[in-house]
C-alpha cells in the first residue's frame, strides 16, 4: 500500500529569525556562531575582526572589535582551541587566540601563505594543520605547531571550496573552472587521486560529510552534486531546487538533512534520508525516439521523407531523445532531484504519480543576497551574511520525528 512505501520525512519547520546584526561597512566575507556562548565571530571586507555576544536585551553587542590592515577574506575557526585564522587579501593568514570569556583575543602568528587573495582556510586540529587557497591558485598547508610550510599543490583555477577527510588525509578542492579535485595530503607531499567533474559552472561551496562519506558541491550553475564516495559504486546525484548561485551547503548528520543557500535569498532544507536516483544520461539520435520524425541536422530524412527538422530536446526521465510535441508536458521528480518542473516524455508523465511528485525539500526566503552561511548543529541555529552587510541568525530546529 502506498501509505507502507511512503518514505520517512522530518517535520521541518519553518526557519525563523532569531536576531540580526548590522553594523559593518563593508560584507561580512565568514561570520561563525559560538554555540556556549550564544555568540558570534566576524571577518568582513571593513577589515573588522568582531566577536559578538548576545545580551539580555537579546542584542548582539561587540565584545571583540578589531582592525586589521587590510580586508579580511575569510576564516576558520577552531572552537576547542579558540583558535582563530583569518585569511587577508594581502595573501597572508593572522592567527589569534582568544579568550576563554570571549572579551579578548591575542595574535598568535602570521603566515606568508599566498600570493594575493586567501580565498579558503581550514585548521584541522587532529592533523596540526593549516590549509589554505589562494589566489595564486595555490594549495599550500602549514603545521600549525612550528608555523613552517609542509607543501603546496597548483591547482586548475581559483579555488572557492576546500574540505579535509581526517581519517583518510584525502583534501577536496572545488574550483572555478568547476571540478573538484581530490587530493592525498602527506606531512610534505601530496598526490593526485582522482577529479570529479559534472558541474557547467563555478564550484562554489563544498561540504564532506565524513560518516556517510558524501561530498557535497554546490555551483553557480544553480545545481548541487552529491558525489557517494562511501556508497563506492560512483553514484552522483543531482539536487536541483535553486533558481541562482549556489553559495553555501551545510550538512545536519543528526536529523540527516543537507542545508543549501544561494545568492537569491533561497535557502533549501533536503531530507536525505530520501533514496534517490541518477539522473539518466542523455541518448543521440537523428530522430524523435517516439515518432521518428528528423531532427533539423538529419538531412537526408527531411529530404527523402518530405518533412521538416525539428529541435531535439531530452525527457529528464527516462533520458530520450525527442522532439517538442512528445515532450511537451513537465513535471518535478523529486526522487531524481528535480524539485522544480522539468521536460518530461509522455509516458514518463504518466509514470509519474501525486505520490511521486511529493517535495523532498522545503524551500525558504532569507530575504538577503546570501554570501556565506554557517550552521551550527547543536543549536540548530543558521547564520547567513549577505550582500546587504547584514548578518541574520535563524533557528531551524526541526522534529526530527518520522511520521
Ligand atoms: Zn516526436
Ligand atoms: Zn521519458
Amino acid at each position: 500500500m502506498a501509505t507502507e512505501t511512503a518514505q520517512p520525512r522530518p517535520q521541518a519547520r519553518k526557519p525563523y529569525l532569531l536576531g540580526s546584526i548590522d553594523a559593518f561597512q563593508e560584507v561580512v566575507s565568514t561570520a561563525v556562531i559560538l554555540p556556549k556562548e550564544d555568540g558570534v565571530i566576524s571577518v568582513s571586507e571593513d577589515r573588522t575582526i568582531r566577536v559578538w555576544l548576545k545580551r539580555d536585551s537579546g542584542q548582539y553587542w561587540p565584545s571583540v572589535f578589531h582592525t586589521m590592515p587590510s580586508t579580511c577574506s575569510c576564516m576558520s575557526f577552531n572552537p576547542e582551541t579558540r583558535r582563530l585564522s583569518v585569511g587577508m587579501d594581502t595573501g597572508s593568514i593572522c592567527e589569534f587566540i582568544l579568550f576563554e570569556d570571549y572579551n579578548k583575543m591575542i595574535p598568535a602568528r602570521t603566515y606568508q601563505a599566498h600570493q594575493g587573495r586567501v580565498s579558503v582556510v581550514l585548521f584541522v586540529l587532529e592533523m596540526e594543520w593549516l590549509l589554505s587557497t589562494g589566489q595564486d591558485k595555490n594549495l599550500t598547508w602549514h603545521c600549525s605547531e612550528s608555523g613552517q610550510q609542509l607543501g603546496t599543490y597548483r591547482t586548475m583555477a581559483f579555488v572557492s571550496g576546500l574540505q579535509f577527510d581526517i581519517e583518510t588525509r584525502h583534501a577536496f578542492v572545488g574550483d572555478q573552472s568547476g571540478q573538484v579535485t581530490i587530493l592525498k595530503l602527506e606531512q610534505d607531499s601530496c598526490s593526485l587521486v582522482t577529479t570529479f567533474k559534472g558541474h557547467t559552472g563555478n564550484v562554489t561551496a563544498l561540504c564532506w560529510d565524513p560518516v556517510q562519506r558524501v561530498l557535497f558541491s554546490g555551483s553557480s550553475d544553480h545545481s548541487i552534486i552529491m558525489w557517494d564516495i562511501g556508497g563506492r559504486k560512483g553514484t552522483a546525484i543531482e539536487l536541483q531546487g535553486h533558481n541562482d548561485k549556489v553559495q553555501g551547503l551545510c550538512y545536519a548528520s543528526h536529523t540527516r538533512q543537507l542545508i543549501s543557500c544561494s545568492s537569491d535569498g533561497g535557502i533549501v532544507i533536503w531530507n536525505m534520508d530520501v533514496t534517490r536516483q541518477e539522473t539518466p544520461e542523455w541518448l543521440d539520435s537523428d530522430s524523435c525516439q517516439k515518432c521518428e520524425q528528423p531532427f533539423f541536422w538529419n538531412f537526408k530524412q527531411m529530404w527523402d521523407s518530405k518533412k521538416i527538422g525539428f529541435r531535439q530536446h531530452h525527457c529528464r526521465k527516462c533520458g530520450q531523445a525527442l522532439c517538442g510535441k512528445c515532450s511537451s508536458k513537465r513535471s518535478t521528480i523529486p526522487l531524481m532531484g528535480f524539485e522544480f518542473e522539468v521536460r518530461v516524455c509522455d509516458v514518463c508523465h504518466e509514470s509519474i504519480t501525486d505520490e511521486d511528485r511529493a517535495p523532498t525539500a522545503t524551500f525558504h526566503d532569507s530575504k538577503h543576497s546570501i554570501v556565506y552561511m554557517h550552521y551550527e548543529p547543536t543549536t540548530g541555529s543558521l547564520l547567513t551574511s549577505g550582500t546587504d552587510k547584514v548578518i541574520k541568525s535563524l533557528n531551524m530546529t526541526w522534529d526530527s520525528g518520522l511520521i
